[in-house]
């Protein structure tokens, strides 16, 4: 913001900036003028055509909910680091969401809803100044990584890393490529179909499925960055979340899985290696579309670029009694709106997102920065359009009922699991500072 002048200083402002050079560019002089002369409050400012209607009666809300969420945080002591990892996945049903008030809950129904229906996995890593017995923390980490995912729930989420990673619907298909934690020469064939560990072809050491993820190119022999620990968390949200998508998939009721909402926080982003298993979650979505058998997933954004566009011009957004707002944005408004950036380089979201950003205005105090699928992806600015949303109109039918009341374009059920998840508040974050000191 400008400081404004209150008369009191020795020389007009404007007299001030006179001396500087700029000021005799005709382009600044104009801009200026400009700058002082437009309305910011103008709705002429936002490109707001991208807005379309519906109707939420001309749609069934899905039945069954199941939402993700995770934490992290690092903790040191003496010099020594290390880091937790605690990720979350809940069930509700969508009528006993429905049927709580979102900003004061009666404990007892929010209890009800809460009780047996939430899963937990965590985990500890070394970060920096800390050896094990059996090795350093490049290699700690490496399979701490994989017999966590092979043990915790009977292997469920390991399971579910190779249905994604040798797309088991299709096939039997090698793993993604991957750089060898050991040479560091890159394996184009991957590992072979169904297999836990490989080989790797050029130094001959044994491969675990979990490198394929990537998580050794963010550490050195002896650290690891925070950054393992959050990729950690992202990676596993969302294996948990296709662990319930692939077990819905084979199960005896054929239904079902079209009848549910898969919920995460946060964009629905892979970034750097970890985007290797991009290609194949969308390929299952768009599989699963074709067989008739639509999956419904939705992911909100509560901060970023996107948030904060959407914060500014929903102002100028038109509500109409009885409909939701939606907009979905396709790539071109995505680069040229919101990124202002260049129309040139990758396309937006090629290689990472395995999602597509859907505004959402329920009324004037209520819009949501989604995420959704298509279960594809093409380069043209024109893309995604409407039509290419997988589930759309029962996903907008659901979500009046889910809306959180305590924090801005959030999703009530991602407000409960994240109270589950979340490590950040006392006490836990005093408890681990403890369980650190007495461990060290
Ligand atoms: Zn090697």
């Amino acid at each position: 913001m400008a400081y404004s002048s209150g008369g009191r200083l020795p020389f007009e402002s404007a007299s001030k900036l006179g001396h500087l050079n700029v000021i005799e560019s005709e382009w600044v002089r104009a801009l200026i003028k400009d700058f002082e002369t437009n309305d910011v409050g103008d709705a002429n400012n936002y490109e707001n055509d991208i807005w379309e209607s519906f109707d939420p009666m001309n749609a069934q809300p899905l039945q069954h909910i199941w939402v993700v969420d995770g934490s992290y945080v690092p903790v040191e002591e003496n010099h020594k680091e290390l880091a937790f990892v605690k990720t979350a996945l809940m069930t509700v049903e969508q009528s006993k969401i429905a049927d709580i008030d979102k900003e004061y809950p009666h404990p007892l129904k929010l209890q009800e809803i809460m009780k047996d229906s939430a899963l937990f996995h965590a985990t500890v890593f070394p970060l920096r100044n800390l050896k094990s017995a059996k090795g350093n923390i490049y290699d700690t980490v490496r399979h701490v990584i994989y017999d966590l995912m092979r043990n915790d729930e009977g292997g469920q989420y390991f399971e579910t890393l190779k249905w994604l990673a040798y797309k088991k619907w299709d096939g039997k298909n090698n793993s993604p490529s991957f750089e060898c934690p050991h040479c560091e020469e890159k394996v184009d064939e991957g590992i072979p179909y169904d297999q836990d560990t490989g080989k790797c072809p050029f130094c001959g050491k044994e491969v675990l499925l979990t490198d394929m993820v990537g998580f050794h190119l963010d550490m050195n022999e002896d650290n690891a960055p925070i950054s393992v620990a959050s990729s950690y968390m992202l990676i596993m949200e969302m294996l948990m979340l296709f662990t319930v998508i692939r077990l819905q998939w084979s199960n005896r009721d054929p239904n079902l899985i079209s009848n549910t909402l898969f919920i995460k926080d946060g964009p629905m982003t892979l970034k750097g290696q970890y985007s290797k298993l991009v290609p194949n979650i969308r390929e299952f979505l768009n599989f699963a579309k074709k067989q008739g058998r639509p999956i419904h997933l939705v992911a909100s954004e509560k901060s970023g670029l996107f948030f904060d566009y959407l914060s500014l011009s929903s102002r100028f957004v038109k509500p109409e009694s009885g409909k939701i707002k939606y907009a979905v944005l396709n790539h071109g408004y995505i680069r040229r709106v919101i990124q202002r950036a260049p129309d040139r380089g990758n396309p937006y979201g090629m290689r990472t997102n395995w999602g597509e950003k859907v505004f959402v205005f329920l009324d004037e105090n209520t819009h949501m920065v989604l995420n959704m699928t298509t279960g594809g992806y093409e380069k043209e600015n024109s893309y995604p359009s409407t039509s290419d949303i997988i589930g759309l109109e029962r996903i907008l039918a659901t979500l009046p009922t889910l809306i959180s009341r305590k924090y801005e374009g959030a999703l009530y059920p991602v407000e409960l699991v994240n109270g589950i998840a979340s490590m950040s508040n006392y006490p836990s974050a005093k408890i681990l500072q403890d369980f650190v000191k007495d461990m060290i």
